[in-house]
């Protein structure tokens, strides 16, 4: 349910309000926009009655929320969320953002060339798997706690923030100076990894399942803010089709029906989303156009010899090119 309130209401009546929806045990949350005030009631509403908030001085409007998703759904909270990274680095509401590097971080000399090349052509934060969650237990498991300590060096050269994959929680301690926690598509509906990340006070980059439906997405992520995060990105990453000729489809119509159910800033995964690196280009260009808040993007100081996703990975020059597109396409991008 969401009350929307007059202009300056007085402050006794509102306390009074807020006090009599606690004690029906409903939690509270309040967005101040430009041009209202809106309370967003979480919790089992069905026995208030709407009619008497109605009738209150103090209250303009009330509706009840259809939607499961409370915390991230736009209509508790009108304006685009802007997810702040760094006092620099903000995503969402306007701030477009570009995360690169490699599928996983592989040597020093690796993860910190690439650093500086994706830097150069204008990435804003820097993304490396320390822990990768591969389909075969034979294959690269990544460098883990090892791989961690190279990103951070990574982090210390470029000056980037960084942004790498939690599989587990035990693990959570290793990424104390992590900029961007991020949940792969394999997790996002581990609960108990969402809850724990809710309690913490880092942006979690959430990605989509590989067959889950927008509102699994935003449930899930609505179990990140239900414990108190807020700083929650979506990310569009492709999803498993009849079709094999990609290794996933992208789903572009996402980023605009997304941006209506939600005000959490959402980016686009070309790479994973084909698994092609020559389909990485468009792709991007459209994500653009469709709006999307930023990209993910993968690459590799020398593709063809990478230890995981070398076929969709671009070559630094390919991705500077991506970035010079990108720019192009930006003033023209869907807005809503
Ligand atoms: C990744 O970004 O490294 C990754 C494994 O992606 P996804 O979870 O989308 O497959
Ligand atoms: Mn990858």
């Amino acid at each position: 349910m969401i009350v929307v309130l007059k202009d300056n209401p007085d402050q006794k009546q509102l306390d009074n309000l807020v006090s009599w929806l606690k004690s029906m045990g409903l939690d509270i949350h309040f967005s101040k926009g430009e041009t209202a005030t809106i309370m967003g009631l979480i919790g089992d509403t069905s026995t208030v009655d709407i009619d008497l908030i109605n009738s209150l001085d103090i209250v303009d409007t009330v509706k009840r929320v259809q939607e499961p998703y409370k915390n991230v759904n736009r209509k508790f909270h009108p304006e685009d969320t802007v997810v702040e990274i760094t006092d620099d680095v903000k995503i969402g509401g306007g701030n477009f953002q570009v995360i690169a590097g490699p599928c996983s971080v592989e040597s020093e000399e690796q993860v910190c060339l690439v650093a500086r090349e994706v830097k150069k052509a204008g990435a804003g934060l820097y993304r490396g798997g320390a822990f990768k969650p591969r389909t075969s237990p034979y294959a690269f498991q990544g460098m883990r706690d090892e791989g961690i300590k190279l990103l951070l060096e990574a982090k210390e050269q470029s000056g980037m923030p960084i942004v790498t994959e939690v599989m587990d929680i035990s693990h959570l301690p290793l990424f104390e100076n992590v900029d961007v926690i991020q949940v792969g598509a394999r997790n996002m509906q581990n609960f108990e990894l969402l809850k724990e990340l809710g309690r913490i006070d880092k942006p979690i980059l959430l990605k989509r399942g590989l067959s889950s439906t927008l509102q699994e997405l935003l449930m899930s992520a609505e179990y990140i803010m239900a414990g108190g995060n807020e700083r929650v990105i979506l990310c569009e990453r492709g999803i498993r089709t009849f079709e094999t000729a990609t290794r996933n489809t992208l789903d572009l119509s996402a980023v605009p029906l997304l941006k209506t159910m939600t005000h959490l800033p959402v980016i686009v995964d070309p790479s994973h989303a084909t698994g092609i690196s020559g389909l990485v280009k468009p792709m991007a260009m459209a994500a653009t156009a469709a709006g999307a808040d930023g990209l993910m993007i993968e690459v590799h100081n020398d593709p063809s010899s990478a230890l995981c996703d070398g076929a969709q990975s671009l070559t630094p020059e390919a991705f500077a090119d991506v970035m010079r597109s990108i720019e192009q396409i930006r003033p023209y991008a869907y807005r809503g």
